[in-house]
């Protein structure tokens, strides 16, 4: 059967067709369910943002984008997976507050809309979620994984021991307002100094332009340290000094196996991987107590190409139609392999390239 999975960004929207085995999977890897999926087609469209009623046309058109690429009727899917940032209430399919969609209070009703459209059931999920779930799977991930999304914003999700780390209040991982800069700019949540001011996409614009021809200023900025201008390295070095500051900062909190950087800084090159690996090795040089955690090991990207956000959205699309029928899971190993080699080396390749019915394999429990 055939799943689709939105990734909802703040300027654009990509969704994936994922083919994925129809039945409830016995073949338990550490006592969870095994996901296989294939990715058959991607979209991407622009996110049309402002009101819910602009957003949710950018959202269904997406959604029958992918279906005609993947040549299924838009309610030919199985099941529809949304990954979108804002505060997600699952329960209801609804999301609210997400401040880079102009959305605020009233709570969009994505599943039901969507539903109707798809005949089918639909998962909402918060976007970084989703991406550590795409990453996973891309890195055919068992272990513990936490993914850092370093975009427009820059927040973490965590994949512990097969499930998805929310927190009480679904909090976890908001890493992006912890104050790394004493002293630094003013941050949209009144402090200053966040993670977020210093080293998201939007802290990068507004100290490096993005010009004619080229994607975003984090690309510019990260080409122009390429070609050698020395206060683009600065700027670079500084950005990866903290996000190797915010690897550390997670891998000393919950250990996981492999920290996958993500978002559109990361993905803007991976010359931003090795800067921070270079941060990480100096961190490391300084203090035997970082040397030992092996960082410089532990990081990686998502493979070239794989739409994490849109993957993991319709892997969680997928783990929700047999949520009802697993009954509770067993708690996951937590050490597994993650695909990672030296210095954020990635064993594995991009996802896409992978027949159908010979995808990544990922433990992913339901939602
Ligand atoms: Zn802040």
């Amino acid at each position: 059967m055939v799943v689709a999975g939105l990734d909802v960004g703040g300027t654009k929207t990509l969704a994936a067709a994922v083919a994925v085995p129809g039945e409830p999977l016995d073949g338990a890897l550490d006592g969870r369910a095994v996901v296989d999926g294939s990715i058959v087609a991607t979209v991407r469209r622009p996110t049309n943002i402002g009101s819910a009623s602009v957003v949710l046309a950018s959202i269904t058109g997406a959604l029958e984008a992918v279906a005609e690429a993947a040549g299924v009727a838009p309610d030919g899917f199985a099941a529809v997976g949304v990954g979108i940032p804002g505060l997600v209430d699952r329960g209801a399919g609804s999301v609210r507050h997400a401040v880079n969609l102009g959305l605020g209070d009233d709570p969009l009703p994505l599943a039901e809309h969507l539903g109707r459209l798809a005949g089918a059931p639909v998962v909402v999920d918060n976007d970084v979620n989703a991406a550590a779930v795409g990453a996973a799977a891309a890195l055919s991930c068992t272990g513990d994984l936490a993914y850092l999304s370093v975009g427009t914003g820059v927040a973490a999700g965590f994949l512990l021991g097969g499930r998805i780390r929310r927190g009480a209040h679904g909090a976890a991982g908001e890493i992006g307002h912890l104050p790394v800069a004493p002293g630094g700019p003013l941050c949209e949540c009144g402090q200053r100094g966040c993670l977020e001011a210093v080293a998201s996409g939007t802290a990068i614009a507004r100290r490096w332009s993005a010009g004619d021809g080229e994607a975003s200023a984090a690309s510019a900025l990260l080409a122009a340290a390429a070609a050698g201008d020395g206060m683009a390295a600065e700027i670079r070095d500084e950005v990866a000094g903290h996000l190797a500051g915010a690897v550390a900062l997670i891998a000393q909190t919950v250990d996981p196996e492999v920290i996958v950087l993500g978002g559109g800084v990361a993905e803007a090159g991976s010359s931003l991987l090795s800067a921070v690996v270079d941060a990480l090795h100096s961190r490391a040089d300084r203090s035997p107590v970082l040397a030992a955690l092996d960082l410089a090991r532990r990081v990686a990207l998502v493979p070239e190409g794989v739409p994490a956000g849109a993957l993991g959205a319709a892997l969680l699309a997928r783990a929700g139609l047999f949520r009802s029928s697993r009954g509770p899971s067993p708690a996951g190993s937590a050490h597994g392999d993650c695909g990672v080699g030296v210095d954020g080396t990635s064993a594995t390749t991009d996802g896409s390239e992978r027949a159908a019915g010979e995808a990544p394999r990922p433990g992913v429990d339901p939602p």
